[in-house]
């Protein structure tokens, strides 16, 4: 078949769906490869290297042209327009938008979100959420360190000593997990909170120090487990003394990295306009939730503002920032996917029964087939 790679639409998007590597990996799969000229560039994979690895250089109609788009983003509608009726889609689609994926599906896709794969070890290599979240989280914390006016480590000097930066992690999944490692080998005194019971031990194995907030009911207990490795909204009570705890560790911290989230919902709010005011002036904290509404309300979309003298970063695309490593990740991660759906021939052949394929497939044949 035929694999299109356009490039990117949405503003500040710098990361491409595939790179040469992957490109020769698709060639050598029997399938015909046609990249959109400049779709790499922002990610730093000119033209001539795709070139050099076997693919054509098309314009933006010839590559959603294509019988398989391979994207980063959901496709616009003038990109839809583009696209075949029975083309395969394979992106970050957002399974969480019902209206974006009724359009996918209005216009004929056969549409794979791989944000919707399920977290088992079998899709670890094509699991784009871990992939991208990683770079995030690691992002996060050089952005915070380079706002932050005072360093980092411990540092002992002929003009006295200065403190280590106390550094605090709200949620410890991927992203807040390499937040912590990253802020650990920087020199930081760490401490990070989770809902999940077993991000204790994540959290202590990288040398942080868990912050606590004890059950007080078994359906505390059971909700704080989450389902399939995520978070479950917890119970008001449990918020509260999570908060309380929270605003206490805020006011001792230098930089907050927020990243908690639960599929599906808006962000929970952790870090209140109240807990702002009693940060202490200059520190900075990274809202990585923001897209999500922001564990803290403060925090705005795609900006770096100031607020009762703390700085928050609500930048919604890390990844983007490292465009190059993110795309190679992300490259490797879909052409996994595609593994699943083209056969030795490079023919499709989407296997209805395989649950890394259902949990993906939001719409064929026009028909919304799921939502996640
Ligand atoms: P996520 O991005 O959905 O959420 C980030 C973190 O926020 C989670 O750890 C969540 O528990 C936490 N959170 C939610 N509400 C909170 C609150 N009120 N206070 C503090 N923290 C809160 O999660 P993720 O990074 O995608 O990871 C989810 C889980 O999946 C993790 O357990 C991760 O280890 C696991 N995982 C498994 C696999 C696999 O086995 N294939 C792959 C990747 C991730």
């Amino acid at each position: 078949m035929q694999i299109g790679i356009p490039r990117e639409s949405l503003a500040g998007e710098t990361r491409v769906a595939a790179t040469p590597e992957t490109i020769k990996k698709y060639l050598a799969g029997k399938h015909t490869v046609v990249v959109e000229r400049g779709a790499g560039a922002a990610a730093h994979y000119p033209d001539d290297a795709y070139a050099q690895a076997g693919a054509q250089l098309v314009d933006s109609a010839q590559a959603l042209g294509a019988d398989i788009v391979l994207k980063v983003r959901p496709p616009n509608e003038q990109e839809r327009r583009h696209m075949k009726r029975g083309a395969v889609l394979v992106g970050m689609l957002d399974p969480f938008d019902p209206a974006g994926i009724a359009q996918l599906a209005e216009a004929g896709l056969t549409a794979f979100a791989l944000e919707a794969a399920p977290r088992i070890t079998r899709a670890q290599s094509l699991d784009v959420l871990s992939s991208q979240a990683n770079l995030a989280g690691y992002k996060a914390v050089l952005l915070a360190a380079n706002q932050y006016g005072r360093l980092i480590p411990m540092m002992m000097t002929a003009a006295g000593t200065l403190k280590a930066a106390r550094v605090v992690v709200l949620g410890a999944g991927v992203a807040g997990l390499q937040a912590i490692a990253t802020a650990k080998r920087l020199g930081a005194v760490v401490e990070a909170s989770d809902v999940r019971p077993a991000a204790k031990e994540q959290i202590e194995s990288l040398g942080a120090k868990f912050i606590d907030v004890p059950f007080e009911t078994d359906e505390e207990r059971e909700i704080a487990q989450g389902v399939g490795g995520y978070a479950r909204p917890m119970p008001a009570a449990w918020m509260a003394r999570q908060a309380a705890l929270v605003a206490e560790r805020c006011r001792q911290a230098d930089i907050v990295i927020s990243t908690a989230l639960i599929p599906g919902r808006p962000a929970p709010v952790l870090i209140s306009a109240e807990t702002v005011q009693g940060m202490k002036p200059g520190s900075v904290i990274v809202d990585l939730a923001v897209e999500r509404g922001g564990n803290c309300p403060l925090s705005e979309k795609d900006q770096v503002v100031e607020k009762h003298g703390v700085t928050l970063i609500g930048l919604s695309n890390l990844p983007a920032l490292v465009a190059t490593d993110a795309s190679a990740l992300y490259a490797r991660n879909v052409l996994d996917f595609m593994k699943l759906i083209a056969d030795a021939e490079g023919k499709l052949a989407i296997k209805q029964d395989d649950e890394i394929i259902t949990a993906c497939l939001m719409c064929m044949d026009g028909k919304v087939l799921r939502s996640a």
